[in-house]
């Protein structure tokens, strides 16, 4: 086999696992083997640069930047769909259809509505060659480059298929998908995103497409449009480009009547619940394409089709107050307390208000009668005031201004979506929630102490921050309530054994703002040890790999804080783990330290690996080139501006060979 069969065969394979995994959900390849596949093919793709494929399955991992999306227009307009809340509706629209038609045996295929953000894909000769947002439905935004990452979206198609069309769908975030992202942000001291369908639109507008691959975002399609396709109907259009290699949900059906319709419909609007994503309504589609020619458009909507909306579960009760919770990071998040109601299967008693400017649009008051509904979110919200029972005597509400826990005047900063309480050190909420993140299961993972303990002792003037655990003595816990000898000594122990805790997961104990998990491990790699990284730049930090300047300057910032290093001082002496440890350290030198490296294009071994290789050996890998840079490792088909910046700055270009060669 010639090696361009080779990479030809591993393409097709790697295809073939993606859609089995991602588009059908029946993988038949561990995720190991997959990954060796494809690195083997990444390794070839490197060594032979000639057989270049945009399409490959080695490019979904994404790394282009797209500064500004081009605007396209749409070759076939994208329209809106009119909505139907009833039987009577439907029947409406089925007689003006058959009138239109002069048919009076009209069939309807019903899908799901999908709630996310629309896409138009263009495939020519079976390859992607564009991904365009709805936008105003004439034109919208480029976005190719973060759409190839989705891995739903096939590259390269199978089977039958024309030579040119445009495939519609909805570029959906799955429930799962979502919930992990947001408590990763949580952990992380950042607001949760609000629901999926807004995170998955402002995905395709992210930047940086590795970002967009990170995201578990599905694609997921309903419609075909181009010439001679050769296609008759709705239902032949969805079994068609399934077979092609799309993502099509299987749960559309093809309907004789409105009765059947309304079946459909009923079914759904209980079992959506089960489904992975979020839907909105049902999409009824007039079954055969010549109808739906002749039936055409209006101004905004096709004739031939009717959405029906789902009722957004809601219900309406009394708000009885309120209140203001105080995160780990000082945000002020307003949550209403309401009368309990029963909602979508469960009791709510509360619901999140989200920041002052929600509470001011809704002019949402004490004693009023609220509207509460369930949609994505995790947490239910209040979506409107029955404005008719107001009580005569209602006032305004007025947003508090000192923090509720320690009447400190709370602060907003321009562009922040809430308020703030400055009182780091002083508001017992930011307090204890920075203990809890310290002991928590992914930081210091303290056995046998737990929240609410945390606040006891807290409350009980044991401890006032996290170094103080490690002071802690069975005889001072003994007298607490509920605190039997057994659990104190188990108490003790384990605040012991968090010694051997590794650096990085220290280092994300601390709590530093926006220094997340992964954010922990890469600086603490970077810099081996907290000396290093407490004297650190902002500038130098941001030199490190997915450093930005917001991460930078939180560091900064900390470490500038004669609080943070008196505790840290503490710590030290109790025997926490601030440098990495020896074994890691063993196989790594100094020989590159005070260098820093930006590695670009193709090389031999894995990019991963050669940034690894540069960090294990005491350098730094930057993202950018600039004065700083020590060397520039240019592997294959590194962009000409790169050279030319590098050259301008007379930063040293030099092979994957000669960096090698550094470290004999
Ligand atoms: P609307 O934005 O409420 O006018 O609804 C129209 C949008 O519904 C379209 O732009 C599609 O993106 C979306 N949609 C979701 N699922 C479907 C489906 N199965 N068929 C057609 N449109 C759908
Ligand atoms: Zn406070």
């Amino acid at each position: 086999m010639s090696v361009k069969e080779q990479i030809e065969a591993l393409r097709d394979e790697l295809r073939k696992h993606n859609h089995n995994y991602y588009v059908l959900d029946t993988p038949t390849i561990s995720d190991y083997d997959f990954d060796l596949k494809l690195k083997e093919l990444q390794a070839l793709e490197a060594k032979h640069p000639e057989f270049y494929d945009a399409n490959s399955p080695t490019l979904r991992v994404g790394g282009e930047i797209t500064k500004n999306f081009n605007t396209v227009v749409h070759e076939y307009r994208m329209y809106s769909l009119d909505n139907s809340y009833s039987k009577e509706d439907l029947l409406d629209w089925e007689k003006r259809v058959e009138k239109i038609i002069g048919d009076s045996n009209i069939e309807f295929t019903c899908e799901l509505k999908y709630d996310g953000a629309s896409i138009s894909l263009t495939y020519e000769d079976g390859k992607l060659v564009r991904a365009v947002t709805r936008g105003d439905g004439f034109q919208g935004d480029e976005v190719t480059t973060n759409i190839k990452t989705i891995k739903s979206v096939p590259l390269q198609l199978k089977g039958d298929y024309p030579a040119k069309f445009d495939i519609r769908g909805e570029i959906v975030l799955p429930f799962e998908g979502f919930n992990k992202m947001n408590e990763e942000r949580i952990a992380n001291g950042e607001d949760p995103y609000m629901n999926p369908r807004n995170t998955a639109s402002g995905s395709l507008k992210l930047q940086d497409s590795s970002l967009v691959a990170q995201r578990p975002l599905e694609c997921l399609l309903y419609s075909v449009v181009g010439a001679n396709l050769n296609i008759e109907t709705q239902f032949e259009a969805l079994e068609k480009t399934r077979s092609w290699g799309f993502k099509v949900p299987t749960v559309a059906k093809l309907c004789k009547s409105v009765d059947e319709v309304m079946a459909f419909v009923e079914y759904w609007d209980v079992h959506r619940h089960e489904l992975p994503y979020e839907t909105d309504g049902v999409v009824v589609k007039v079954n055969t394409l010549r109808y739906q020619e002749e039936l055409g458009y209006t101004s905004k909507s096709p004739r031939w089709a009717m959405a029906y909306k789902f009722k957004a579960e809601q219900v309406s009760t009394v708000l009885n107050e309120i209140s203001y919770q105080v995160g780990r990071t000082g945000a002020i998040t307003p949550v209403a307390n309401l009368e309990p109601v029963l909602l979508a299967g469960t009791t709510v008693k509360r619901a999140s208000l989200h920041n002052a400017d929600q509470i001011e649009k809704l002019d949402v008051r004490v004693g009023d009668t609220v509207f509460v509904e369930k949609g994505g979110e995790i947490i239910p919200k209040i979506v409107g005031v029955n404005l008719e029972v107001r009580p005569q005597d209602s006032l305004p509400t007025h947003y508090i201004e000192h923090c509720p826990e320690c009447n400190t005047e709370l602060i907003r900063t321009e562009g922040d979506a809430k308020h703030y309480c400055p009182n780091e050190y002083g508001c017992p909420p930011q307090i204890t929630g920075k203990i809890q993140h310290f002991i928590s299961r992914k930081a210091m993972d303290i056995d046998g102490l737990g929240s609410e303990t945390v606040e006891l002792l807290f409350k009980e003037g044991l401890i006032k921050n996290y170094a103080d655990l490690y002071t802690l003595t069975v005889e001072q816990l003994l007298p607490l309530e509920r605190m039997a000898k057994k659990s104190a000594e188990n108490l003790v122990k384990g605040v012991a054994a968090s010694v051997e805790i590794p650096f990085e997961r220290v280092l994300f104990a601390l709590g530093i703002r926006f220094v997340g998990e992964t954010v922990a491990k890469k600086l603490a790699k970077a810099y081996k040890n907290i000396d290093a990284l407490m004297y650190a730049s902002a500038l130098e930090l941001a030199t490190v790999d997915e450093i930005g300047e917001r991460i930078a300057s939180s560091v900064v910032e900390f470490f500038q804080n004669e609080i943070n290093l008196d505790i840290i001082n503490r710590l030290k002496s109790y025997g926490l783990q601030f440098q990495v440890s020896a074994d890691k350290l063993l196989n790594q030198t100094e020989k590159l330290k005070g260098q820093t490296y930006v590695v670009s294009g193709v090389f031999e071994m894995s990019r991963n690996d050669l940034k690894k290789l540069i960090e294990d050996n005491g350098g730094k890998v930057g993202s950018s080139i600039s004065s700083k840079t020590t060397f520039l490792i240019a592997g294959d088909k590194m962009g000409p501006s790169k050279r030319t910046k590098a050259e301008s700055l007379n930063v040293p270009i030099i092979t994957e060979q000669e960096f090698l060669e550094k470290l004999t």
